[in-house]
């Protein structure tokens, strides 16, 4: 079994290591917040302080991390994981980050030594769970396939998009398209509440209908309706409202660089600008419902 290093045990970190524990691999574990590194330390993460003892002797180092900020710190800075890891190890970026950072990470990591693969996810902090996320992995092909065998515990699907960078720009538009989905479904579970459906039951219609889609299933606005769902939950996260404006900017930014407009990208932005500036960011992408009804998330 291998020695994995891990940089960011936030809401998909946490679980995403699990696997990685289960499957009978070593993972030393770190992230800023001593709560997440004691959190992850709960399902037999081992417990280090710093980015340096996380990758001190790994075979492969994963970093899930908020931003192209957050993940340039980690790698590039003195304390991070270029300065610090042995170039025998390959490196793997997992969280969803702007296409100039992850380019940026893969020069960087290149320039000294190392093999570089950008892999975000898709599945949400469920699929992470589950242990059924899909991968969209950027980079060569052989150092793809390396990082394939690591990734299997934690994956349903892992995908070779390209070259490097190829994973951010399939993550990027999936997010896109799922983030108009979603506006869809918050805008339905208002309207069917007030035509006086009971939410339960045009659910149940809904995702056998043409109306389906992977957030009416898994993140239903209204509580009570799906376990999966942070309704339930007073809209703690989950994936945060911060993290999905992140991602339909970056797809409305890179749109705009190959001269497209997008409509509904621009709506669902807008959607999320104002949960941004009402100070919300930090609920659940769901409560989106907040802009179509102000009750809904509390
Ligand atoms: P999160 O904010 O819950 O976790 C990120 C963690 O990174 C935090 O615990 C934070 O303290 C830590 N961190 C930040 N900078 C650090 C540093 N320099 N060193 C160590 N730790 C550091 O975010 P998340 O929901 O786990 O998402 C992570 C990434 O995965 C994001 O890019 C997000 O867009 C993407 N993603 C999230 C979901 C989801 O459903 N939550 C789904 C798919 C992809």
């Amino acid at each position: 079994m291998s020695t994995i290093g891990w940089v960011g045990l936030g809401n998909m970190g946490r679980p995403m290591t699990a696997n990685l524990v289960k499957a009978g691999h070593t993972v030393n574990g770190f992230d800023l917040v001593p709560e997440a590194v004691s959190a992850a330390a709960e399902h037999g993460v081992t417990a280090v302080g710093s980015i340096a003892e996380a990758v001190a002797g790994a075979d492969i180092v994963f970093t899930m991390l908020p931003k192209g900020e957050h993940a340039r710190t980690a790698y590039l800075e003195p304390n991070g994981v270029l300065a610090n890891a042995d170039t025998k190890t390959l490196l793997v970026d997992s969280s969803t980050i702007d296409f100039d950072s992850a380019r940026a990470l893969h020069s960087e990591a290149a320039k000294a030594g190392f093999r570089f693969v950008d892999g975000p996810v898709s599945g949400g902090v469920t699929g992470a769970e589950a242990g059924t996320l899909t991968f969209m992995l950027g980079g060569t092909d052989e150092d793809v396939a390396e990082a394939k065998s690591f990734i299997e515990p934690m994956a349903g699907n892992m995908f070779h998009a390209g070259g490097e960078a190829a994973g951010q720009a399939a993550k990027i538009v999936n997010n896109m398209m799922l983030s108009i989905s979603l506006q869809g479904v918050v805008e339905g579970a208002v309207l069917a509440e007030r035509f006086g459906l009971d939410p339960k039951v045009f659910y149940d219609i809904a995702t056998v209908s043409s109306g389906d889609s992977w957030p009416l299933r898994t993140w239903y606005p209204v509580p009570g309706v799906t376990e999966t769902a942070a309704s339930n939950n007073a809209f703690k996260p989950g994936f945060a409202a911060a993290l999905m404006h992140k991602d339909v900017e970056l797809a409305v930014a890179g749109a705009e660089t190959q001269g497209l407009d997008l409509p509904a990208a621009q709506l669902v932005h807008a959607q999320l600008q104002k949960l941004v500036d009402e100070g919300l960011e930090g609920l659940d992408t769901s409560a989106l419902i907040r802009n179509i009804d102000p009750k809904a998330a509390g």
